[in-house]
């Protein structure tokens, strides 16, 4: 109750930055991550300016190390994901260039191990499981979908695999949703859609990386004395790799898909920022993802944006362009 005030206090956007561990394999790598405090500071330090010059300090709301579990993450959001049950819209969204361990937070590494689940599966878990055992008047449904928004077009990941549940204020209008009543439900749904998702790649090689991809929990809580009703959504977000793309180098459709990631990865920060910074005027128009996402950006929504990185020293520059993203929106 108390985190929950004090995060109202805040306002309603933070900032995590997660730095992955180097990977078996790596050998020995040299880090550009000189210092993480206990209170959201990072220092990198620019490989080519060894010394105090090339010193530069970040504050976020958080700093996960490298030694950081999945439970420990999870444990610091659930009040964020509970909300959702109290009629809050929520946006959880990991940013990244390719291979900074966006899809291990989201998800978890291929075949995970109920560890290493990853925050979707947590919160599916979490939220279904609450919704069943709280102590109130209230009935809930916990429904799922997923989609993924490559090139601007959004795809179902779910479509026509159960029967579906209709509910009304559908999250995502057109995507299909389907009732979440048990671990083995949540289990099913992320493996077909993580299926779905990983069949259209093989021809299109790493398509994943390439595509936002964005599970909706969507709950419904009816008040069984009043009658009334209330919801609240759950947006969790993979982003597509935020990494430069050399214009010189890519031709054709992978010039086009560049420049529609490098479109959508940039409306999403210029929503951030103008909701940050209160403007009155947000552009949520200027890309499918932003579009999408409209009624859980602002207002009372809260937003999450884990900024996550790679601390090797050959991804120095891109970590960088990742950080500064990170500090124009928090
Ligand atoms: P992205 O989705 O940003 O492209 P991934 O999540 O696929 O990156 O991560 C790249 C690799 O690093 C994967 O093999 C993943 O399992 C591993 N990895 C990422 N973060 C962690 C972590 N916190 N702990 C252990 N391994 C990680
Ligand atoms: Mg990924």
């Amino acid at each position: 109750k108390l985190f929950n005030e004090l995060q109202e206090l805040k306002g309603n956007i933070r900032v995590y930055c997660r730095v992955r561990p180097f990977l078996r394999g790596q050998g020995a790598s040299k880090t550009v991550v000189e210092h993480i405090g206990d209170h959201g500071e990072l220092v990198v330090l620019n490989p080519t300016k060894p010394g105090k010059d090339g010193l530069r300090k970040f504050k976020f709301n958080k700093v996960y190390s490298p030694a950081s579990t999945q439970a420990e993450v999870f444990s610091d959001i659930k009040p964020l994901v509970r909300s959702v049950l109290d009629g809050y819209n929520v946006c959880i969204f990991a940013y990244g260039q390719t291979g900074s361990g966006k899809t291990y937070t989201m998800t978890g590494p291929d075949g995970a191990s109920e560890e290493e689940w990853g925050v979707n599966y947590r919160a599916l878990n979490d939220l279904f499981k609450i919704s069943q055992t709280r102590k109130s008047n209230i009935a809930y449904e916990v429904g799922v979908q997923m989609v993924e928004i490559y090139n601007e077009q959004v795809r179902d990941l779910l479509s026509g695999i159960l029967s579906t549940t209709q509910q009304n204020g559908l999250a995502v209008p057109d995507a299909s949703m389907y009732p979440v009543t048990s671990t083995s439900d949540v289990l099913e749904l992320m493996s077909i859609g993580l299926q779905n998702r990983a069949v259209s790649y093989t021809a299109l090689n790493e398509r994943s990386s390439r595509s936002h991809s964005i599970v909706t929990v969507h709950v419904r809580g009816k008040d069984l004395k009043t009658g009334s009703v209330l919801y609240g959504n759950l947006h969790l977000v993979d982003l597509a790799g935020s990494e430069r793309v050399d214009r010189s180098e890519v031709t054709g459709d992978r010039l086009k898909e560049a420049q529609h990631i490098n479109k959508s990865l940039s409306a999403l920060g210029d929503v951030i920022f103008s909701l940050a910074s209160k403007s009155s005027h947000v552009p949520y128009r200027n890309s499918k993802l932003t579009q999408l996402l409209q009624s859980s950006l602002g207002g009372r929504a809260k937003t999450l944006m884990f900024v996550q990185l790679n601390p090797d020293i050959t991804s120095y520059s891109e970590s960088m362009s990742t950080l500064k993203f990170a500090e124009r929106v928090s």
